[in-house]
């Protein structure tokens, strides 16, 4: 091949992503007993030609994935003598053996993305996100839940709240609703330190509340109704669904060609969680399973709807729960008309509500 006669393999250059990070590398490939993926003289990883598989990727280049790295670790290759060359050492290059449940959700995944983008032509966005976000794989959403989860934080400044009386409060709160909810031990939540008054979901089933929303409420039922209602959207996906009406065609188009260890589109999607509203009907629908949840838990509705108003009707608009759709007059009229008597005792004790209030106190006094 070429004048490199120091070394017996072939050399070419790559592009590599480990799959932890959102790096993206410049390499040399070193084909020998296994691939090395080189930067420099430095091994960043060997895969055996065994375990590497083909990943969709653009024509003319080569993407390789292998079983044995972090699932979204990539090479991708464009040097076609290379390429040709490792074609022909990776035995196993084209069999769909990821293992466990792997290979049918990714089929049926991209299947369903090229049915939405042909949705989206022929009907708009949102009818694809309604039609898509039931086929995301749940890992995939979990990946998405936990980069978006990095993302806010950093975005609110954000530490999570945790001294002990405030979180043992919040836990009880929290399981309370869960389990009024039918929802299953997978559900994480937080309070995260900012004096925003919000509370929101983020795909992969976490919830936070922050810490302004609990300086503006006066009672556990205000909170635990905006917690349900938030709840609500986790069980319905909202997140999800948000997203991919959000992203558009573009996200689409990236998730099924493109890389998402190029995690733009990860960044992108944390974003656009942070700052979009959910539909209309999202929002209703939200409201219907916290105002289900509630009556369930035998405590009134109506306290969720005031908080929401006493939010939005000071502060102008907020984000995603305090959004202006609908307005919070409506909610208010609604949760007032769905409120009942109380039937069970108050969710948390007196004590255990100023426990949660001073949540975010270093020493859990305010
Ligand atoms: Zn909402």
């Amino acid at each position: 091949m070429d004048s490199d006669a120091t070394d017996a393999s072939k050399p070419g250059s790559a592009i590599y992503f480990d799959g932890k990070s959102n790096q993206r590398r410049a390499v040399t490939l070193h084909l020998a007993e296994q691939l090395e993926i080189r930067d420099g003289d430095t091994v960043l990883a060997a895969w055996s030609y065994v375990d590497i598989r083909r990943a969709d990727g653009p024509s003319g280049m080569l993407r390789l994935s292998s079983l044995a790295a972090p699932a979204l670790a990539r090479l991708e290759i464009r040097d076609a003598a290379v390429a040709a060359d490792l074609v022909a050492r990776c035995a196993s290059l084209d069999e769909n053996t990821p293992g466990r449940r792997g290979v049918a959700a990714i089929v049926g995944w991209s299947l369903a993305a090229a049915v939405s983008i042909v949705a989206v032509v022929l009907f708009g966005v949102p009818l694809a996100a309604d039609r898509l976000t039931p086929l995301v794989p749940d890992a995939f959403e979990r990946r998405v839940g936990e980069v978006a989860d990095s993302q806010i934080k950093v975005l609110f400044d954000g530490k999570v709240c945790d001294n002990a009386a405030g979180q043992q409060a919040f836990s009880k709160l929290v399981t309370a609703l869960r389990e009024a909810a039918g929802m299953d031990t997978s559900v994480q939540s937080g309070v995260l330190s900012s004096p925003i008054p919000n509370a929101f979901a983020l795909p992969g089933g976490r919830v936070y509340l922050l810490n302004g929303l609990l300086a503006k409420a006066e009672n556990a039922d205000e909170i635990a109704g905006v917690l349900a209602h938030e709840l609500g959207h986790l069980q319905h996906r909202d997140s999800m669904r948000g997203l991919i009406r959000n992203g558009g065609t573009s996200f689409l188009i990236g998730l099924l060609f493109g890389d998402i260890t190029g995690s733009s589109a990860l960044i992108f999607a944390s974003r656009t969680l942070v700052t979009s509203s959910h539909s209309r009907e999202a929002e209703l629908d939200a409201d219907s399973f916290s105002i289900n949840v509630m009556h369930r838990l035998g405590r009134p509705t109506k306290p969720a709807g005031e908080l929401m108003l006493r939010i939005t009707g000071k502060e102008g608009k907020g984000l995603s729960i305090m959004s202006s759709h609908p307005p919070s007059e409506d909610r208010l009229a609604r949760m007032t008309r769905e409120d009942r008597p109380a039937t069970k005792p108050p969710l948390l004790t007196p004590e255990e509500w100023r426990s949660l209030k001073s949540i975010c106190a270093a020493d859990g006094k305010i």
